[in-house]
């Protein structure tokens, strides 16, 4: 049987690089570029309650870093360190090996280094936290959005619930279990975007956080959201408008930005969905103008 030292060392402790001191220490060490704020965030994944019992151990560590590195996106922070604090039930090595496996080839990808954490015997929960730079006064916040913006998305809405609701299609659960974070998006939007918010909880609610925060409104018309290929018409509203874990951005931008040249750059689909207007609330318009009845979006201790 490993042990808890044998289990860090083997799966979790890797060289530091862009940390002081890395993985082995009472904490790390970490110093930020001159000029950059940091931007942390945390994320919580327990069994039973974001991910079933038996989920794939190689998803489930690239989506807990996901999560993370699309909360740095919605921040236009750049990734740099995280933390891993891991409760399992026992210390499995098929697991651990494929945990490891799909949170360090999402780390590689993105930059970001492991530089420490926390292991423990229990009911199996994964909390990474993640910290980023960006340079001051430049991140993206929830409190910005003016009336006339533009609202814009990323990608297409729908994928992640769909896959929740209708298990068994595979293009449905890859947006589910392996999201892809919009970290270049983030970059590309400083001082471009007024406000950003990733989407985990819903559309409307996430866009909700955005009104609220910045003391304003919203008309949206539903014809021109980005959606998730859904042929029932109720189910696909669902998914849509309240449907969670598609983690694209939603962010607002004065009129005349040019988001067309940032979305060919990238190749990523960028869609303008609506405006911020005075008038407080979100409005969701259907093809007639009418409008839509929207469902909550997830609510933990609903
Ligand atoms: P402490 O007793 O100070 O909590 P630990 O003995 O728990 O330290 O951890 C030893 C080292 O391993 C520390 O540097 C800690 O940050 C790191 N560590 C523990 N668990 C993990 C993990 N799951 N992933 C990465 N680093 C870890
Ligand atoms: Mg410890």
């Amino acid at each position: 049987m490993l042990s808890e030292f044998d289990l860090i060392r083997k799966y979790f402790a890797r060289p530091a690089r862009n940390a002081v001191l890395g993985v082995g220490d009472d904490a790390a060490l970490l110093r930020p570029a001159a000029g950059m704020e940091l931007a942390v965030s945390t994320d919580l994944l327990i069994e039973g309650r974001h991910f079933r019992a038996g989920a794939d151990a190689r998803k489930l560590g690239h989506k807990a870093l996901a999560v993370n590195l699309s909360d740095m996106a919605a921040m236009g922070a750049t990734p740099r360190w995280a933390t891993l604090a891991l409760a399992l039930p026992t210390a499995d090595e098929r697991w651990l090996a494929g945990f490891s496996k799909g949170f360090f080839a999402l780390a590689r990808r993105f930059g970001v280094e492991l530089v420490g954490g926390d292991t423990t015997r229990g009911p199996l929960s994964i909390c990474v936290t993640i910290l980023g730079e960006v340079p001051k006064k430049k991140a993206l916040r929830r409190d910005g959005a003016r009336p006339a913006d533009g609202i814009w998305v990323s990608g297409c809405l729908g994928g992640a619930a769909y896959a929740f609701a209708r298990p068994g299609n595979a293009a449905a659960a890859k947006r589910l279990h392996t999201p892809e974070p919009r970290v270049a998006l983030g970059l590309h939007l400083r001082g471009i975007a007024s406000a950003a918010i990733d989407v985990s909880d819903g559309f409307a609610q996430d866009l909700g956080h955005i009104l609220e925060r910045s003391g304003v409104g919203a008309v949206v018309h539903y014809e021109t959201l980005p959606k998730y290929r859904i042929r029932d018409a109720k189910l696909e509203r669902r998914c849509v408008l309240s449907g969670g874990d598609d983690y694209e951005l939603v962010f607002t931008a004065r009129a005349g930005a040019r988001i067309g040249a940032i979305a060919r750059s990238l190749k990523l689909r960028l869609t303008r969905v609506g405006s911020i207007g005075r008038r407080r609330g979100l409005q969701i318009l259907d093809a007639d103008g009418k409008r839509m009845n929207v469902g909550r979006g997830f609510d933990h201790f609903a």
